[in-house]
């Protein structure tokens, strides 16, 4: 069998520590897919196994999400062949010319998809589904807080919240990115460059009155972390729902829980998307969402760039440095 190419995190560390390698082409072990990589997604999951936050012991090929089609399948795999169109959220080794896929953590992808769109949404999609269905299943009136609204996540976040009814007041880093959130549906725009906690808390309690909850919104999803933690906690109406889901300004701080209390009896999580798609049946059932909301146009997914595996480097480069929005994916 011919050599493949795969994203090595040769150490942990910056983007320097990347490097295409050559190696074998796996052959698919009991329950696993030989799938041919068609997109990977960049994700911050991705730079926390790099840098060594998450446990990840080098060299490792990089990537948990990406979509392509089968090309064999192991002992014991019912339910896919070669030919099918598979994507995935969270299998470490993704960005590799032919990965080795737990059958089990594989989706079929609709014909009306396609596979790049496919590998940009799984695992940001699969984590705005939890968010709005399971951590605060949003429902008519619900007023969100939502912040990086131009992310990601975030991008998803607003049009889930929307479409379910809530209604979203977005911060970003810029005018830009403002605009937009209200092009997804957000009613009120925030951009919380250079603003202070109580600044930027403010400004959301005037948002939450004009649309009529005077006491503060009823949930805050906030992935940014460290920067927004303090305003977001200060937003919140009497028994809210702090949503913490990521830290990408940096991890939040110990904290006087007592804080909750003198918030007004607030509630605090910090939920992870792996708790949700435990099982085979979980990860289907939010996937079959997903999919079929990007098939039917109810989500649309936004490639803000798109990178060959030579240049990943910069694409993690332009995510940890704000400059993106959207979804970033890497191509073979
Ligand atoms: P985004 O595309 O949202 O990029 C991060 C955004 O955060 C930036 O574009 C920027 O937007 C904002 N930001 C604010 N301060 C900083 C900073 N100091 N450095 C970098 N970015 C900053 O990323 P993702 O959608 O991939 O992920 C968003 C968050 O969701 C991350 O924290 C990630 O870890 C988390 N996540 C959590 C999951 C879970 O299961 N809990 C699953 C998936 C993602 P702006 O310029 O508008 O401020």
């Amino acid at each position: 069998m011919a050599d493949i190419t795969a994203l090595v995190a040769r150490s942990h560390g910056g983007g320097e520590v990347l490097a295409l390698e050559s190696r074998p082409e796996p052959t698919p072990g009991p329950g696993e897919l030989a799938v041919e990589v068609a997109a990977v997604g960049v994700n911050f999951i991705d730079v926390y196994q790099r840098e060594g936050v998450y446990p990840t012991e080098p060299p490792f090929v990089l990537g948990n999400e990406g979509a392509g089609v089968v090309r064999s399948v192991g002992e014991g795999v019912s339910g896919y062949a070669p030919g099918d169109r598979v994507a995935w959220a969270f299998t470490l080794g993704s960005a590799a010319e032919v990965a080795l896929i737990p059958a089990d953590q594989a989706v079929r992808v609709p014909d009306k998809v396609d596979l790049e769109t496919a590998a940009a949404i799984m695992l940001q999609g699969l984590t705005a589904h939890f968010l709005t269905r399971s951590t605060h299943p949003v429902q008519d009136g619900t007023v969100a807080l939502v912040h990086a609204a131009a992310g990601g996540v975030g991008r998803l976040l607003v049009q889930l919240i929307t479409h379910h009814g809530g209604r979203v007041i977005a911060t970003a880093g810029s005018q830009e990115k403002c605009r937009i959130a209200t092009d997804l549906g957000a009613v009120e725009t925030i951009d919380y460059t250079n603003l202070g906690s109580e600044e930027l808390s403010s400004r959301v309690r005037a948002a939450a009155h004009r649309l009529g909850h005077d006491a503060g919104v009823d949930v805050v999803y906030d992935g940014v972390g460290r920067a927004t933690f303090d305003a977001s906690l200060a937003s919140l109406r009497p028994r809210g729902l702090m949503v913490l889901f990521g830290g990408a300004s940096g991890q939040v701080d110990p904290f006087d829980i007592q804080r909750l209390n003198s918030g007004g009896s607030l509630y605090l999580t910090r939920p992870s998307l792996g708790h949700h798609i435990a099982t085979t049946e979980e990860l289907h059932g939010r996937a079959n969402d997903v999919l079929g909301w990007v098939a039917d146009g109810t989500l649309t997914v936004h490639v803000g760039g798109r990178y060959p595996w030579s240049e990943a480097a910069d694409a993690y480069a332009d995510l940890e440095g704000r400059r993106t929005t959207g979804k970033l994916v890497l191509v073979p």
